[in-house]
């Protein structure tokens, strides 16, 4: 689904975030990258949107390079999650939930269905939802609904970077457990950036670990447990 091929990535100032990196992530897979902080991780994920463009190197998704695609065309069809989801304060949640599928086209009827079958996943009431707007929600609810936004176009491929970070610990730990659920019954392919060991084991199939812009592990939870 996702192939990094010797892929470098140099900063202007002359920072080199990711050095020479391999990275074949398959379809279905929910893989974890993991690392301290400064280590490439943020850079590795944006240049599969090409929020970031690479030094040298070549990345593909789904057998195409993604330089050599439309960046407005490859955004709509990745979704991404960050910490800071930015719901749009003047739309209703379920507005904000469809914008991709109005973007893409999607009638108002389908778009409909859509929001009330997302909201019903995580146990948000539609009835009591869909017509709020952001700010009569909590941090939580609103990140959920970042979650739901970005999955409402059936993207196959899914990025995230520190989503759930800015959350209470017990918030956390309920979106963990509807990620994975979703990801069980969706089978998407998930790149998961976080700093946080516990959260990676809990979540991944498998955790590639990051150092210096490079990738010093690779392997299944289980595989990182039994390492020294
Ligand atoms: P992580 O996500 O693991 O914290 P990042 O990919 O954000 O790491 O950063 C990797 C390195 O690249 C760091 O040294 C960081 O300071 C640097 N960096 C990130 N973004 C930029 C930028 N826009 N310009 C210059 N250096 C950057
Ligand atoms: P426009 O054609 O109006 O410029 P864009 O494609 O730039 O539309 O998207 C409008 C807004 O939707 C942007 O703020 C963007 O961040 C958000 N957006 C676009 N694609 C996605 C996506 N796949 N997941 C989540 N938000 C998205």
């Amino acid at each position: 689904m996702i192939r990094f091929e010797d892929v470098t990535k140099e900063y202007p100032d002359g920072t080199r975030a990711v050095n020479r990196l391999n990275l074949t992530v398959n379809r279905g897979e929910f893989v974890c990258l993991i690392g301290p902080s400064g280590c490439g991780k943020t850079t590795t994920l944006k240049m599969v949107n090409r929020l970031v463009e690479p030094t040298s190197g070549r990345i593909y998704v789904d057998g195409k390079d993604v330089m050599h695609q439309d960046p407005v065309r490859l955004r709509r069809s990745i979704a991404y999650v960050i910490q800071q989801i930015g719901l749009f304060p003047h739309m209703t949640i379920a507005e904000n939930i469809a914008l991709v599928p109005r973007l893409l086209g999607w009638d108002a009827e389908r778009r409909r269905r859509r929001v009330d079958e997302l909201l019903a996943l995580v146990d948000l009431d539609p009835e009591v939802y869909r017509n709020r707007y952001p700010r009569e929600l909590s941090g939580g609810q609103q990140q959920r609904v970042g979650v739901l936004r970005a999955l409402a176009a059936e993207p196959d491929l899914i990025l995230m970077d520190e989503p759930f970070g800015a959350l209470d610990p017990i918030t956390r730990e309920s979106l963990q457990d509807e990620l994975k659920k979703l990801q069980a019954r969706l089978h998407k392919t998930i790149l998961f950036v976080t700093h946080d060991m516990d959260e990676a084991l809990k979540l991944a199939d498998r955790i590639v670990l990051m150092k210096d812009g490079e990738i010093v592990q690779d392997g299944s939870p289980e595989d990182l447990l039994r390492s020294p």
